[in-house]
């Protein structure tokens, strides 16, 4: 028997009460796994020795190659709308749920792969990932972490040693992510799309046991489910709003009913401000744009609420009625969780919702919008004028005396700066630098995204000699594109 099998448990809750939704199968040999990054400090989380994971045994673990007793890796299937057109048949194409592992604190865990293989929901894809998108996804959910929003995150990537296929060919890597579990808006539209309802109920009930517990004892468990989400999804996405992050592809199938970040194909952190940002290469239209977040993420849970009818009511018409007033908390629930954090970035008191605040917030937005400011850079710095140092944000702006008009106004409000800087994070992995460190990493050299990583890791508190981290993209950095 190997190790892996001997020491760690994992378990099967998903595949056994949703067999319908779990298709069993095994990850691809991997030619010649070489561990690239490990999550330290994810790894304690799980109660996983970094020093067994860093072995031969650990890492054929970390691939799949080692399945402990127990355990019965599955493919998920669900639905999704991507891009607004509805596809019945996603599911891992090129993952696997590996099973559940219970941390140290007693939650229920995910552990899953990412680049494992082809699978039967693969359609025209290879099964295969790269090694610069599992770096990327590993910087990015492990920088999410540090700055407190729920994210899945990365315990591992691997190179696999074997080449894939892309507009070049491109070294090869397997991802081991965490997440509180991997159920997603389009887990409930794949249930809902076979018609059967007792799956739809079984998968309402896994949801609620794993995710929102207090709603089983609720009335109606699926509205309370359907509310819950709704809550989660809508605190989530004003979390990123306001540290200008665009996720790129909010289709339903990348929106967690745990209220988890997930996916993080062509996602990026906004340098300039601009509501219509949009880094993807495959999203020509904009439709998943920095300023159109909110309006998707209730789109999408839109959808979610379609999903559950059956559920909510027997009769179909009082069930539209429920959804509808559930879906009805979205703005109201964003813009609080929004307004709360914008309020806390300003260092004002909470509470301080007035007309007038109100207005100097609309102003700033505009303000923002017209100078396409560094976003991140603006933040940290305002807490420097709260301070009485206003040259640091001024020299962001090119119409200083419209900057200088919003800081009096601001400032006759006293600003609390040292609040400010446990809000405004100094070090986000600024896109030029993600591609530095992943450009390094493919090339062999690990030191760029160790230093990269060293930073965002501890994104606010500002420290001596990481001032490149800090610093706006070089004007010569053009602009971002991101690749899924
Ligand atoms: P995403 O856009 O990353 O959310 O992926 C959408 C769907 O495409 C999911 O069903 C994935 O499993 C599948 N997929 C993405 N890349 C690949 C690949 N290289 N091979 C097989 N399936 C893939
Ligand atoms: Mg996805
Ligand atoms: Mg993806």
């Amino acid at each position: 028997m190997s190790v892996a099998a001997s020491i760690i448990t994992l378990g099967d809750r998903f595949a056994r009460e949703l067999p319908e939704m779990a298709l069993p199968w095994q990850a691809e040999t991997v030619p010649a796994p070489q561990l690239l990054v490990l999550g330290e400090s994810l790894a304690a989380e799980l109660g996983l020795d970094p020093a067994w994971l860093r072995s031969e045994d650990g890492v054929a673990f970390l691939v799949g190659a080692q399945v402990p007793d127990g355990a019965r890796p599955v493919a998920q299937a669900y639905s999704g709308h991507q891009f607004g057109g509805f596809s019945p048949r996603l599911g891992d194409g090129r993952a696997l749920l590996l099973g559940e592992l219970v941390d140290i604190g007693g939650d229920v865990r995910d552990l899953h792969l990412k680049g494992s293989g082809r699978t039967p929901f693969a359609r025209g894809g290879d099964g295969f990932a790269a090694v610069g998108p599992m770096v990327r996804e590993h910087v990015l959910s492990e920088a999410m972490h540090a700055l407190g929003i729920p994210t899945t995150r990365s315990l591992a990537v691997v190179a696999t040693g074997r080449p894939v296929r892309r507009e070049t060919m491109l070294p090869g890597a397997l991802l081991a992510r965490v997440a509180s579990s991997h159920l997603r808006v389009g887990s409930f539209q794949y249930a809902r799309a076979t018609g059967d309802v007792d799956l739809l109920r079984r998968l309402a009930d896994h949801a609620v046991a794993r995710h929102h517990p207090a709603a089983a004892e609720a009335e109606n468990p699926a509205l309370a489910l359907l509310e819950a989400v709704v809550a989660v999804q809508a605190s989530l996405v004003a979390r990123w709003m306001l540290v200008g992050f665009v996720h790129g592809v909010m289709n339903t199938d990348n929106m967690t009913i745990s209220g988890e970040t997930i996916d993080y194909g062509p996602c990026a952190f906004m340098d300039a401000f601009d509501v219509a940002a949009v880094y993807s290469s495959i999203d020509a239209e904009g439709r998943y744009a920095y300023g159109n977040q909110p309006v998707i993420a209730e789109w999408n849970l839109a959808r979610l609420a379609e999903a559950l009818l059956p559920l909510l009511h027997e009769d179909a018409e009082a069930a539209v009625e429920l959804a509808m007033a559930a879906l009805g908390t979205f703005p109201v629930r964003y813009s609080a969780a929004w307004s709360a954090g914008m309020h806390a970035k300003l260092g004002l008191p909470e509470g301080s919702d007035d007309a007038a605040t109100g207005m100097l917030v609309d102003d700033l937005l505009a303000l923002l919008q017209e100078e396409r400011v560094d976003h991140t850079s603006f933040f940290r710095r305002l807490a420097s004028a709260a301070r009485g140092h206003a040259d640091p944000v001024r020299s962001l702006v090119r119409d200083t005396a419209a900057l200088d008009g919003w800081l009096a106004r601001w400032l006759a409000l006293r600003p609390d700066a040292p609040s400010m800087d446990r809000v405004n994070p100094v070090y986000i992995p600024r896109n030029h630098l993600v591609e530095e460190a992943l450009d390094a990493a493919v090339a062999g050299d690990l030191d760029p995204l160790h230093r990269l990583l060293a930073a965002v890791s501890g994104p606010f508190e500002e420290r001596a000699g990481l001032e490149r981290y800090a610093a706006p993209a070089p004007e010569d950095f053009g602009a971002y594109r991101t690749f899924c």
